[in-house]
């Protein structure tokens, strides 16, 4: 293993310890994958994240057959979706994948989340949505997931939780945070006399025009 593959797999479960810690996720019911050249490295299955180690991490072929993997332990079962979206999405370096209180809270009533707050649009435009129920693990719920990133750097999963993609790991996990903290001000703002006001599609278009001149982690959004 070179040294940078195994910076790669550290940071990894560098990430998911954080995510434990900062309370956007519990137990081992999430999963962080990242592009490493033509292969997937990925968390492997109910492995706590303080007992990983970077040998620990999976390998997966991203041109492989179904289920070719390397490595110790058996890779997360979510293997499919994180596979499949680094296959379609060039632009994805990094995939995070949790069930997050106010995210999850949401996608269990089926909501997509509208333009309640101007930084829906560091998701890539209007919305961030809610896809339809399928099975962890299955083809469907790949299918589904898939769609509903069409555009978007993040979507919601019915009855289960979230996804958000980056260029890299760093970025992923800022999105999967960004994410909760606007589902925690839509749904909030949902308990409220009069509920949200939404912001138009003009006036998202100009909030992404601005972002293109706009910090450090927005100008990685723009290209
Ligand atoms: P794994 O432990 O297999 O990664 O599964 C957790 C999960 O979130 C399933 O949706
Ligand atoms: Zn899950």
């Amino acid at each position: 293993m070179t040294k940078s593959e195994r910076a790669l797999r550290q940071k990894i479960i560098d990430l998911c310890l954080e995510m434990n810690r900062s309370g956007l996720n519990q137990g081992t019911s999430g999963n962080i994958s990242a592009r490493h050249g033509d292969t997937m490295l990925l968390t492997p299955s109910a492995t706590p994240y303080d007992q990983m180690t970077p040998e620990m991490i999976v390998t997966m072929p991203l041109g492989g057959e179904d289920g070719e993997w390397h490595g110790p332990l058996k890779p997360s079962t979510e293997w499919r979706f994180h596979r499949d979206i680094l296959r379609a999405r060039p632009d994805a370096g990094a995939i995070v994948h949790a069930h997050p209180t106010f995210a999850t809270t949401l996608a269990i009533t089926r909501r997509s989340i509208p333009a309640c707050h101007y930084m829906v649009a560091v998701f890539g435009g209007n919305d961030v949505k809610c896809c339809d129920y399928a099975r962890y693990g299955t083809p469907e719920l790949s299918e589904l997931v898939l769609a509903a990133l069409k555009d978007r750097a993040a979507c919601l999963m019915a009855n289960h939780g979230m996804i958000a993609l980056g260029g890299d790991l760093d970025q992923a996990m800022w999105r999967a945070v960004e994410l909760e903290t606007l589902a925690k001000q839509y749904y909030y703002s949902l308990q409220l006399d009069g509920g949200p006001m939404i912001l138009s599609d003009k006036q998202i278009s100009q909030v992404l025009n601005g972002f293109s001149s706009y910090g450090r982690q927005f100008e990685r959004n723009s290209d």
